[in-house]
């Protein structure tokens, strides 16, 4: 059930995802990181694209894909895909407009013109059977009211064909979709969905289009105030609340400092254009939008003629064209793509300054938490392609490695915990570059600012070295040609990239070109030196450009209190404004809007939802091929996958010998092994070596419960990926970084455990929901209590110490660093995991047994007993901001449940219907779901931007009596069944089919068993339902509770049940 986490516990499903959710809004995925201890647990390494991290994580992170290529003007025969005739394509409504093949993925790709309407189809034919449709439009709103996003949800609420409440979730629920969301970005608003199985793609693909074109939400207020805004009043007694989910999840957004540090800059960049107010929506003023003027942005915007569509993968492209055309054909043409053009901001003639703050909570020295950020708007009219591609590695060269200057002196100064600003963006009509960092005293600003502009100046002169332009070009190259997207389609990845010129009437297939333009550059760079290639970007775009916003931000304490403040008045004075027969009205509407959410969809609109049924579900799940051999002692796994000449190695050690006063070091000992350097290279040079020779390496711990045991698995794991010709290369790396490095910089160190601090709060404001499960979990098992002291609140807490600790007793951390490597790296408990092609394979033999030989035989494992829980309280951790994470769970193994494939079934099905509708739907949060851990046995409920507490408690305390009163009927028990056959064989690229394999075999799971829970899901029943439902009651009598919650809301929440919460203060 690894990707029930992708969908509903939702990391928005990858990097690539995740950069574009810096400036856009990706609406029904919420971001999970670990939740779940048996999901691969990805860390953020810079090199691997993580399919699971939280998406502000993504802020500081640009993928190399976007690096825009100029023009290649040849074109080479496509190799047999499927076309469409000119005169096919004529017949229904189309013309061609170019076609070119794409060498760098592989694909034909046919640009067409729907002749009556304008609308632009992109369709791209290649043997890639993860299939992608996405439909584009462009959307600049006018205010900060939120329009484009409040519409992106309220589309996918009900349309002409699919008259139900939300079709979207009925997808969710009941097909294979590899990838269903939609984005709002300052300026457009995207519609993407992929499968591999051909029928469920047009089902998918036809409930997308019918709700863009056709939705309910223009002629039902009901939708717009649910996904909106809305009053609400329960009772003419009580006060008035706002309601919405935008609403809610906006006042999430805005409870965040890099947010708001990222927004003050974008729209004082752009005072005179689009994005100079918020396509999000700032919560004081969406309750300023009126229906009429949602409605007429519908009318406007969300029409053929601004329209672009894309098709993607292995099925026939006259199909795309018929679908297409049924929709199409229904239009007229209309002058919004001229409304819908987005204007250049002009260059400013002079710098400027602007001070913003922050909701900061009390404790701590607020001095210290300044933030500082550095901004420029690059260019008026949008770049050549070449000097994009320029701008990208300069980029990866100032910022892209620990080793990049810029970042590296910044952070060494010490003048601030963390960078903030994402270097060079050009996902927008023109470029910016942003640079700063947070965590900075009130008297050190003016000196982050000096610095910035010092080092870039010293750059232009100097230039940089041989082996950072060597180890950059490497790792762009390797990057581009594994084009590795994690869990998100590759189809999707390339529609973004394509997108972003498209969008503006450009040449939509330049940026999916970059082979012709990388070797130019690579030439350039040899024959002229890379200092006159890139000094001068330095110096126009940066030091001599007038066009800069500095923005300072500023803690201010009471800042949340106020707003909350400011916002009862306004609902006071509405309240005071109303008559007695107005607030009766009100208390009506808001019981007949509850009523209505609460009230499932009939049976026959239910139908109307297109579906799979159980015969077209493969019988038995997706194999990995694995042979299980044994060199010198260690296990070795192999699995022989097309991976395009690229190798993946993990090498797995044993942690369970650890003591566990150290466990909390582990993270930072990971970080310390990548950067901090051996006995003969600097940890730059040993960076630098890296990026020169391989794909990249990552370290990271790894826990999970194992079903049926008692103590824990714990392990270090270490990634790394090169080409196969260097595999040599990789493994001697891993073994200098494993073997040779030295733990005795110690303000280098200093700066990990400041960044991670600064990550830590970060994390605890956007995430806590993660935050929340892991701190449950510690409190039920031993692998959630080891967990919770490398990723959750006592880590932060442990980090807080450590800063002093640093300056009095290095030679003692330093030491424990030592003792950490001494425990965990043996060759006893090793195992190596490597995925690769046939013959490649066949080559690592000699090359892992002399890894393995130098290799310590050290300490053999001495299992330490991991009997270590937190105590069983409930507990509120408080932290200013505006909405909450509301988590509830228990083991439900140690309530007598015993694991049968349905609970898969079940639990999905308890996260689409009981609590979207409660949590969210009604309840405003921005979501709620269940998560079981099927190592563990944890069943955890959690809330995501909520805006009650004890509430959201009562409606997961009513899941029993849900499932008692529950009526399934075959068609929905078969949506429900396809749905979760959907998560279990997530579509995954050949690394992580390798990985996810090795993970099974860790943890003891047995293709068998994979088969015989594979026919319990197939096999579930209501009796199942019904069955589930003494787990349900065993969690509302024996649950445990974190909530991640305002000061206030506690506060509340103990006044109404006295001593029911532990009031932890964390921010
Ligand atoms: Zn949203």
């Amino acid at each position: 059930m690894e990707r029930a986490a992708l969908v509903r516990c939702l990391p928005c499903s990858s990097v690539l995802c995740r950069r574009y959710l810096r400036r856009s809004h990706a609406c029904f995925s919420i971001p999970s990181s670990s939740l779940r201890p048996s999901l691969p647990r990805r860390r953020s390494s810079r090199l691997f694209p993580s399919s699971s991290s939280s998406p502000l994580y993504f802020r500081n992170r640009r993928h190399f894909s976007s690096l825009s290529p100029r023009p290649v003007l040849s074109s080479s025969p496509s190799p047999g895909f499927l076309e469409v005739k000119d005169e096919i394509a004529r017949q229904l409504g189309f013309e061609k407009l170019s076609e070119e093949f794409l060498p760098e993925c592989k694909s034909k790709a046919v640009l067409f013109r729907h002749i009556k309407t304008g609308a632009q189809v992109m369709s791209v034919s290649n043997d890639d059977d993860n299939k992608v449709f996405g439909i584009v439009f462009r959307t600049p709103p006018k205010d900060s009211t939120g329009i484009p996003h409040i519409l992106e949800h309220s589309v996918l609420c009900g349309s002409r064909k699919y008259p139900l409440k939300e079709p979207f979730v009925e997808l969710l629920k009941g097909s294979l979709n590899t990838f269903l969301n939609a984005f709002t970005y300052p300026d457009r608003t995207c519609y993407p969905v992929a499968s591999t199985n051909t029928k469920d793609f047009y089902n998918l693909v036809d409930v997308y289009l019918d709700a863009v074109f056709f939705p309910r939400c223009i002629e039902d207020f009901q939708i717009f105030q649910q996904e909106g805004w809305h009053f609400e009043l329960n009772d003419p007694s009580e006060e008035i609340t706002y309601k919405g989910v935008v609403f809610n999840e906006m006042k999430g957004v805005y409870s965040q400092p890099d947010n708001i540090l990222g927004r003050a800059a974008q729209q004082a960049l752009f005072p005179d254009t689009t994005y100079g107010v918020d396509s999000g929506g700032d919560p004081r003023v969406i309750p300023n939008l009126t229906f009429e003027e949602f409605k007429e942005f519908h009318r406007k915007y969300y029409h053929p003629s601004n329209s672009r569509i894309w098709f993607y993968g292995d099925d026939d492209p006259n199909e795309r064209l018929r679908v297409l055309s049924e929709y199409l054909d229904l239009f007229d043409s209309s002058v919004a793509p001229d409304e819908s053009r987005v204007e250049p901001q002009r260059l400013f003639s002079k710098p400027v300054r602007i001070v913003e703050t922050y909701p900061a909570g009390e404790g701590g020295d607020l001095k210290k938490k300044h933030m500082i950020c550095l901004n420029w708007l690059l260019s008026e009219k949008p770049l050549d392609l070449e000097t994009e591609l320029r701008l990208g590695f300069l980029n990866h060269l100032l910022l892209g490695t620990p080793a990049s200057p810029l970042r590296k002196i910044l952070l060494e100064s010490r003048l601030g915990d963390a960078i903030v600003g994402g270097g060079v963006e050009d996902e927008l009509l023109q470029p910016q570059f942003s640079i700063g960092m947070k965590g900075v005293s009130a008297d050190d600003i003016c000196k982050v600012e000096e610095l910035v502009i010092s080092t870039l100046k010293k750059l232009a002169d100097e230039g940089f070295d041989t082996d950072a332009i060597e180890a950059s070009m490497n790792t762009i190259e390797f990057s581009l040609r594994e084009n590795n997207t994690g869990s998100f389609p590759r189809g999707l990845s390339l529609m973004l990239q394509s997108i972003g010129k498209w969008i503006y009437d450009l040449n939509p297939f330049e940026p999916l070109k970059y082979e012709k333009p990388l070797q130019d550059l690579k030439s350039r760079i040899a024959k002229e030196g890379s200092k006159s290639v890139f000094s001068p970007l330095i110096e126009k775009f940066i030091l001599s450009n007038p066009h800069q916003v500095t923005v300072e931000m500023q803690p201010d304490p009471e800042k949340a209190t106020r707003e909350e403040a400011t916002e009862k008045q306004i609902l006071q004075k509405v309240k005071a404004s109303m008559t007695t027969e107005d607030l009766a009205e009100l208390t009506r509407a808001t019981h007949e809007l509850r009523l209505k959410q609460e009230t499932p969809d009939p049976p026959e609109a239910l139908k109307t939802v297109p579906s799979l049924s159980l015969q077209d579900i493969p019988k038995e799940p997706i194999r990995v091929p694995t042979e299980v051999g044994d060199i010198d002692g260690v296990k070795v796994l192999q699995h022989d996958l097309f991976t395009n000449d690229v190798l993946y190695t993990e090498i797995v050690f044993n942690m369970s010998s650890l003591k566990q006063e150290l466990l909390p070091l582990v993270p930072l000992f990971c970080q310390s092994l990548l950067e901090m350097g051996t006995k003969d290279l600097t940890f730059v040079q040993l960076n630098q070596l890296i990026g020169r020779k391989t794909g990249g390496i990552s370290v990271y711990p790894f826990t999970s419960s194992v079903r049926g045991k008692e103590d824990p698995c714990s392990h270090m794991i270490v990634r790394g990926k090169a080409m196969a010709g260097r595999i040599e290369d990789l493994y001697d790396l891993v073994n200098s970084v494993l073997q040779d490095v030295q733990f005795t910089d110690q303000q280098r160190f200093k700066q990990f455990v400041s960044q991670s601090k600064a990550r830590m709060e970060n994390r605890l404001r956007g995430s806590g929901h993660g935050i929340a499960a892991v701190r449950m979990d510690a409190k039920l098992n031993a692998a959630g209590w080891m967990s919770e002291k490398m990723t959750g609140l006592s880590y932060l807490e442990f980090l807080r110490t450590l800063e002093e600790r640093v300056d009095q007793d290095w030679a003692d951390l330093s030491s424990s660093l030592e003792e950490i490597r001494k425990s965990v790296f043996s060759k006893q408990g090793c195992l190596i995991n490597v995925t690769a092609d046939g013959n490649n394979l066949a080559n690592t033999g000699k090359v892992v047994s002399k890894f393995v030989d130098m290799l310590p035989t050290g300490s053999p494992i001495a299992t330490t007993t991991w009997n270590v829980r937190l105590p069983l309280t409930n507990e509120a951790i408080v932290v200013p901001t505006q909405v909450n994470y509301v988590g509830k769970a228990a083991n439900i193994y140690d309530t007598g449940y015993q694991l049968n494939g349905s609970a898969y079934v079940i639990s999905k099905y308890i996260s689409n219907t009981w609590l979207w509708d409660r949590v969210r739907v009604s309840g405003g949060a921005y979501g709620g779901f269940c998560d079981f851990d099927t190592h563990s046995g944890v069943f955890s409920f959690l809330s995501y931007r909520d805006p009650n507490l004890l509430k959201t408690l009562d409606v997961y305390d009513g899941t029993g009596d849900f499932l008692r009163e529950l009526q399934i009927d075959d068609d929905t028990l078969t949506k429900a069944i396809i749905g979760t056959i959907g998560d279990v064989d997530a579509y995954q690229l050949p690394d992580a089919k390798g990985y996810s394999s090795m993970l099974r075999y860790i943890l003891g799971i047995t293709e068998e068993e994979r088969q015989r829970r594979r026919e319990e899901i197939l096999s579930t029943s209501l009796k199942d339902f019904k069955h589930f439902m003494d787990a349900m009651e065993a969690i509302k009598d024996k649950g445990v509770v974190v909530a991640v919650a305002s000061p206030e809301d506690i506060e509340a929440a103990n006044k109404s049940r006295p001593d029911f919460f532990q009031v932890k203060k964390a921010l």
